[in-house]
């Protein structure tokens, strides 16, 4: 399976641009010192005021490594006249700017539909993420829900006009939404504490029934994404509590997510299905299960308090968890939905593998990538006929960075599956069981 879809990848090195943006990669993969300094760049620049302003934090940052490539260097000499440090600034201003379009689809859903159309018609549903993370007010809390409405609606509306593609529209227990809008709790209330469980519930809550009524009566998704650990509980509860909700007993579709890098994920999928085996409500649940993105603030936050890390520290290990909990969702249909979302190959290719020796069938498995980074995968996919899911963030690029910085850590952490692809790692090696 894996030799097959590695087939279907398209062709590299048509798109110059995108061959920009490798070598930007490559570059910043090669030495944690040179990375650690482009992202404390990237996460400064929404704040910087002026070009000059931008140029000398660039300078700044550069000036503290021992060590430059040669096309650095030139950048920090750059920095010490004015107009040097004007042109600089633009070409830093540019690239952020051209990085960031890469991984956020529009600054508004409005301005997104061009791109999400166009996936639909190359057979490839989508998910719209609103970035803003981490709210601390609750003006912000009810901004974010009033985006999160707004886009519903105009979701809704454009894809009442796309082409019919069966692939993406049903599987074998029914019809699914056109439309799927991912939201973040932690977004939803500036009082997710973890020592206060209730309140951040009960505030989330309270702009997410809206939400769900909304997504019911307009016929779209609405998917709960994953934070990190501090969150899940409320995160559970809360989806759990609103979902059994009478006026909820029929829709709308509605999802969660399962993080296998996380060593209690299996208890956690436990949870999960008794829960949506005791339930009567139809749609049934679709899981997304993915690794995590919040490794290294795990085990930053765990080493800080001198706890055992809750997630694993041996990249197998994490694999192996993975393709096990497949497995276990995959054999819980039709109590639940199973989409997988991974840029990992191995780990995707082994899902369709589990799911025809179970006798399952193609519709019945949805593969979900990150717009920006699972684009060759997706396109595989989607050509060899699989039901792909793309995750789209819109917003501006202010909001954007956090997230931004994020995507690019994971694809430059040196045991992700992209950098070893990246790195020209053997198509065999890279396919072999963790
Ligand atoms: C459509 C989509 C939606 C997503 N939604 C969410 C979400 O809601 N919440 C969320 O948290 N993440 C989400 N993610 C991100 C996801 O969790 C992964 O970070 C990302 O996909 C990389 O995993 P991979 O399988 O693609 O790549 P791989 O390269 O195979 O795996 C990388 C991942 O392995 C884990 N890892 C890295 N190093 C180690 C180590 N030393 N020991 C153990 N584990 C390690 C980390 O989780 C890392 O992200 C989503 C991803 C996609 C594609």
């Amino acid at each position: 399976m894996g030799r097959a879809l590695f087939a279907a990848f398209p062709k590299r090195g048509m798109n110059p641009v995108k061959a920009i943006d490798a070598k930007a990669m490559e570059l910043a993969s090669q030495d944690a010192k040179l990375r650690t300094a482009l992202f404390r760049f990237v996460d400064v620049t929404p704040a910087c005021r002026s070009l000059d302003d931008l140029a000398r934090h660039l300078t700044g940052y550069l000036g503290e490594l021992g060590e430059r490539p040669p096309s650095l260097d030139v950048a920090v000499k750059m920095g010490a006249s004015k107009p040097g440090r004007a042109a600089l600034g633009a070409a830093a201003a540019g690239g952020v700017r051209h990085m960031a379009h890469r991984f956020i689809v529009g600054e508004s859903p409005r301005k997104a539909l061009g791109i999400l159309g166009g996936l639909w018609r190359e057979g490839n549903a989508s998910s719209v993420d609103l970035l803003g993370e981490a709210t601390v007010t609750e003006g912000e809390a009810d901004r974010y829900a009033e985006r999160c409405s707004e886009a519903l609606d105009t979701l809704a509306e454009a894809a009442i006009g796309w082409p019919e593609r069966p692939v993406l529209e049903a599987d074998s227990l029914g019809a699914l939404p056109r439309a799927n809008l991912s939201v973040k709790v932690s977004a939803l209330t500036p009082h997710m504490r973890p020592d206060a469980p209730e309140r951040g519930r009960e505030d989330a809550s309270r702009r997410m029934r809206p939400l769900l009524r909304k997504a019911r009566d307009l016929g779209a998704h609405l998917h709960i994404d994953m934070e990190s650990l501090d969150a899940l509980e409320t995160t559970m509860d809360l989806i759990f509590g609103l979902l059994d909700e009478e006026e909820f007993r029929e829709g709308p579709s509605a999802g969660l997510v399962l993080q296998a890098y996380l060593r209690e994920s299996p208890q956690q999928l436990d949870r999960i299905l008794e829960w949506a085996n005791a339930s009567p409500r139809r749609p049934p649940l679709v899981v997304r299960l993915v690794k995590g993105a919040y490794w290294d603030h795990e085990i930053v936050q765990a080493r800080q308090h001198g706890w055992q890390p809750p997630v694993f520290d041996v990249k197998a290990e994490c694999d192996r968890n993975f393709e096990r909990l497949t497995r276990r969702l995959l054999e819980a249909r039709p109590a639940v939905r199973v989409a997988v979302a991974s840029h990992n190959l191995r780990s995707v290719s082994h899902a369709i593998a589990a799911n025809h020796s179970l006798g399952g069938e193609d519709r019945d498995l949805e593969l979900q990538v990150l717009r920006g980074l699972g684009d060759e995968l997706g396109h595989a996919l989607a050509g060899e006929g699989f039901r792909v899911r793309v995750y789209c963030p819109v917003g501006d690029l202010v909001a954007g960075m956090a997230y931004l910085v994020r995507r690019l850590l994971e694809n430059t952490s040196n045991e992700s599956f992209l950098h070893e692809q990246a790195r020209g790692v053997p198509l065999e090696e890279l396919l072999a069981a963790p």
